[in-house]
């Protein structure tokens, strides 16, 4: 998969605004986001001034030099330095020059150890600037291309989980339902899952990130399935809520109020309003119906080469979103010792609205 060289122009301009000479890149879903990168070891330096032609400098050790050859384009100057790169790898790329530069380097993921072995490595040489999220935050915004590659994985996990469904869901266990629907994605054409499937019954609905038991699924009860799947490292996210056989009225009752709050908030997606006036779209619903300390985490999260990351839609997300993120919409009301709902949108923030990327209808379905 060949990486759009805008992205490597968009970080260098961040990198200006920080009044940054080079910029390190070191964590690696960012890495392979900037230049396509997918193993296990290498870094960039993105050069500030640096033309589109001429980006960068790309680090990797000698296990991945050919890997390197057809993964990273041919602009970024490819070099091969000792495995340990953070270090004496990074040190021997700069320039000797009159005075130190600016040096950024991703506070948020390297570990204590890391940075003061770069710091002792880089001497006098470099002024290391505290610049961590610089790629994360242009990641937010998918272009076509990513944004179609997580389109295709929610289709996918949504065929997945289709087919296990026709397997029914009373007498089997969470687990087995969960190992199915591992099985099933990965048939489908998923490269990973993008987090272990979360297949939740009863009262164990009640856990926001229940781990699926080796207990059987009973009919009469709400059944919570919360499964992505991962295509070229795109991730998709969904969940849904199914009822097993005929289920009582305080469960559809707060089946109904989820999907009321789930399609509200679904309606107010949209370039323009913060992840927090989204949020608050739900939450006003669901404390309303009195269920305000039920619904305790977050409306959502954005979703990209990781299935948590950037924007919130949540009491915090401050920054209104924008044409071209990728978001969760998944409101839940969770009733300790008896059941819990929670129903999980995959949206695309299209310039004029939202473009759900999953399928599955959100109806109450009841599943034998
Ligand atoms: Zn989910
Ligand atoms: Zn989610």
């Amino acid at each position: 998969m060949s990486v759009p060289g805008e992205r490597a122009e968009r970080l260098a301009a961040a990198a200006r605004e920080r009044e940054l000479d080079l910029l390190l890149v070191s964590e690696l879903v960012s890495l392979r986001w900037l230049t396509g990168f997918t193993g296990s070891n290498g870094a960039a330096l993105v050069d500030a001034a640096g033309a589109p032609e001429r980006p960068g400098i790309f680090l990797t050790d000698f296990r991945y030099v050919t890997q390197v050859q057809s993964q990273v384009d041919a602009a970024w100057d490819r070099r091969q330095v000792a495995q340990e790169l953070l270090g004496p790898g990074i040190a021997e790329q700069l320039e000797p020059g009159e005075a130190p530069i600016r040096l950024g380097f991703d506070d948020r993921h390297l570990t204590v150890a890391q940075f003061e072995r770069l710091r002792a490595a880089v001497e006098d040489r470099a002024e290391l600037v505290p610049a961590g999220g610089l790629a994360e935050a242009l990641r937010e915004v998918k272009d076509d291309g990513e944004a179609s590659r997580i389109r295709e994985a929610a289709h996918l996990a949504d065929h997945a989980l289709t087919e296990v469904l026709g397997r029914g869901l009373a007498g089997r266990t969470e687990a087995e339902v969960a190992l199915d629907l591992e099985v099933a994605m990965r048939r489908h054409g998923a490269e990973a899952l993008s987090f272990p499937p979360i297949v939740a019954s009863g009262a164990h609905g009640a856990l926001p990130h229940a781990e699926p038991r080796a207990s059987v699924i009973e009919p009469g009860v709400l059944v919570t399935i919360d499964w992505g799947a991962r295509l070229e490292g795109y991730c998709s996210d969904c969940t849904r809520t199914f009822a097993v056989g005929e289920v009582g009225d305080e469960e559809r009752a707060v089946y109904d109020l989820v999907l009321r709050a789930q399609e509200a908030a679904l309606g107010a997606v949209r370039p323009g309003p913060t992840g927090r006036e989204v949020d608050a779209v739900a939450r006003e619903i669901i404390a309303d119906a009195g269920h305000g300390e039920h619904f305790g985490h977050g409306l959502g999260h954005g979703v990209g080469l990781e299935v948590h990351e950037g924007p919130r839609l949540s009491k915090t997300g401050e920054a209104p979103l924008t044409a071209g993120m990728v978001v969760t919409v998944e409101p839940g009301v969770y009733l300790p010792g008896r059941c819990g709902v929670r129903i999980e949108d995959l949206v695309l923030v299209t310039e004029d609205g939202a473009e759900v990327l999953n399928t599955l209808p959100k109806d109450l379905r009841v599943v034998d």
